[in-house]
């Protein structure tokens, strides 16, 4: 998305519900079904691409190049990778917030040495 009209639009946005940013993504999902690949193999491929991306403004950022909006764009659109993956390999909410919070405590413990 063009940085300019994703910086309008974001001045205005209210967040979705789980409900409906899910049927969001299951219908985009479903919209590339042509049995010719897997379901929802070229979601898994834009999550990949997505995460190059945030790489990419993260290292902008660090070189002093990048702007914090093109940070918040690129972690928008790893989180939306992160729902296509749970929904296309059926991982939870709630099993994804436990790893979350085995990795945390984990990191919790690593701080406190
Ligand atoms: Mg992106």
């Amino acid at each position: 998305m063009n940085r300019k009209e994703f910086e309008k639009l974001l001045r205005s946005a209210e967040r979705l519900s789980e409900k409906e940013a899910n049927a969001i993504l299951t219908a985009s999902i479903m919209s590339t079904d042509d049995g010719s690949n897997p379901c929802g193999h070229l979601q898994m491929i834009i999550a990949m691409e997505e995460l190059a991306e945030l790489s990419q403004e993260i290292s902008k950022t660090l070189r002093g190049k990048g702007g914090r909006l093109g940070l918040v764009e690129e972690c928008a659109d790893v989180l939306i990778g992160i729902r296509y993956i749970q929904l296309i390999e059926n991982i939870s909410n709630e099993t994804l917030g436990k790893a979350v919070a085995v990795k945390l405590r984990r990191l919790e413990e690593a701080v406190k040495e």
